[in-house]
């Protein structure tokens, strides 16, 4: 039997790649503008950093991480980068140093979810992540790093929902009312929300059960629901950050009911949607997270980021086909061939010839698939010292010499 990838996995294969390089180049040229630094974390952290920093009500730690042991140290491969990052800062005391610090990664993450469309088990996330300021300016510019980065790939078009989750005093009132109008049907309801209901009410609101959204549907829910009342802080922090977004011509609905799937989140959360995926339609999910370097251990920091799903980019951008190279040399005459093809690598050209000397005509099919021109070098060519060249897309053929042959890629 062939051995196949995991469930949930995804080969990503040469004439897809050209996507996935566009998305990171452009990444890099945006985060450039707003002097990110990239960082790049290990792949498996100890366990117990996602367990103190995603949370141990979330679905991603209950239920959803590839967890194992090695010599007695439980180990997690990453289902999110923000807890690494952040251990990162930590560990190598980036706190000491004149804040704003501000990172961008890019990396695959694992959680073990049921596979489906914009679903998988490992799948990669572009994010940004930056440390050390208070003021609602910064929420802001992560926000229009989104954004912007999102229109250099070609989607301008999608929907940023705006919320503010408040602090923890915020919430004890919102939580209390969400959970005396979800208890008349909470059995009803999965197991998840009867174990959101004891542990984190708020985190019912962002179920993807089919049936309980029903039941939400059903019992008005969401309609006679007040949002969250915020403190004088929160408030002001969200007034301005609105403010801001105004300024910056940031366009945001605001969506009084989102909520993040992490437990680390405080104030701000927001998230990008768009209309043309179906049910896993948030490309990016974000928000301030002012207490999770405390919890890992590290002085207090504010703190904002967000993550986006490059697979959901992906699906939402035209293929692009795969480039041409520059030359393939058709020759029957091996040594020349090789000889040749390397003289152009030399001179910086992308070049190919055929290591196995077929016909012409199995070469020149070759060629016209995979480059921009043929360069005949047959008896008569070596002969004369002047090479034959065939544009692939015209088909138009001439004889030059090499000097010639080498200025008509501009
Ligand atoms: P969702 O609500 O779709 O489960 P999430 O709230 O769990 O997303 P985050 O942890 O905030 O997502 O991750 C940010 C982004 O990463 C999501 O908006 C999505 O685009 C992407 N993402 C999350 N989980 C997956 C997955 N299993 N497969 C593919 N992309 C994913
Ligand atoms: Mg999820």
């Amino acid at each position: 039997m062939s051995i196949k990838a995991p469930k949930g996995t995804k080969d990503i294969l040469p004439d897809e790649i050209v996507n996935w390089q566009f998305i990171v180049q452009k990444a890099n040229e945006v985060f450039n503008k707003y002097n990110l630094k990239e960082i790049r974390t290990p792949i498996f952290e100890d366990t117990n950093l996602f367990e103190r920093g995603v949370g141990d009500t979330t679905d991603i730690v209950n239920k959803e991480m590839y967890t194992f042991l090695k010599s007695d140290r439980s180990l997690t491969l990453r289902p999110e980068n923000t807890a690494g990052v952040v251990r990162a800062y930590i560990e190598h005391n980036m706190y000491r140093e004149s804040p704003p610090l501000k990172f961008w990664y890019f990396g695959p993450m694992f959680r073990y979810e049921r596979p489906q469309a914009g679903r998988q088990r490992q799948f990669h996330q572009i994010g940004v992540e930056l440390f050390g300021v208070q003021d609602a300016s910064i929420d802001a510019e992560c926000i229009m790093i989104a954004v912007e980065f999102l229109k250099s790939i070609g989607l301008d078009n999608l929907t940023v929902e705006l919320n503010s989750i408040g602090c923890n005093t915020c919430r004890t009132e919102f939580k209390e009312q969400l959970k005396k109008k979800i208890s008349p049907f909470l059995n009803e309801l999965c197991d998840d929300c009867k174990s959101r209901y004891e542990k984190n009410p708020l985190r019912i609101l962002d179920c993807k059960n089919e049936n309980c959204n029903r039941l939400f549907e059903e019992n008005n829910l969401k309609e006679n629901l007040s949002s969250i009342k915020l403190c004088p802080e929160c408030s002001t922090h969200y007034e301005k950050l609105k403010n801001y977004l105004n300024e910056l011509n940031i366009k945001y609905v605001e969506n009084p009911f989102l909520v993040r799937g992490l437990d680390y989140y405080t104030k701000t959360v927001f998230e990008i949607k768009s209309e043309s995926l179906g049910s896993q339609n948030a490309v990016c999910g974000g928000g301030r997270y002012d207490n999770l370097v405390e919890t890992l251990g590290g002085p207090h920091t504010p703190a904002v980021g967000w993550a986006m799903g490059v697979e959901r980019l992906n699906a939402l951008i035209p293929q692009e086909n795969e480039a041409l190279i520059d030359f393939y040399v058709v020759s029957d005459n091996q040594k020349e061939a090789v000889k040749l093809t390397a003289k152009l690598r030399k001179m910086g050209f992308s070049a190919e010839f055929d290591y196995n000397t077929r016909k012409f005509s199995k070469q020149l099919e070759k060629a016209s698939k995979i480059a921009n021109y043929a360069v005949i070098l047959g008896e008569d060519e070596l002969k004369s010292g002047y090479y034959t060249v065939k544009n692939l897309k015209n088909t138009f053929q001439q004889k030059m010499t090499f000097e010639q042959l080498i200025t008509i890629i501009i």
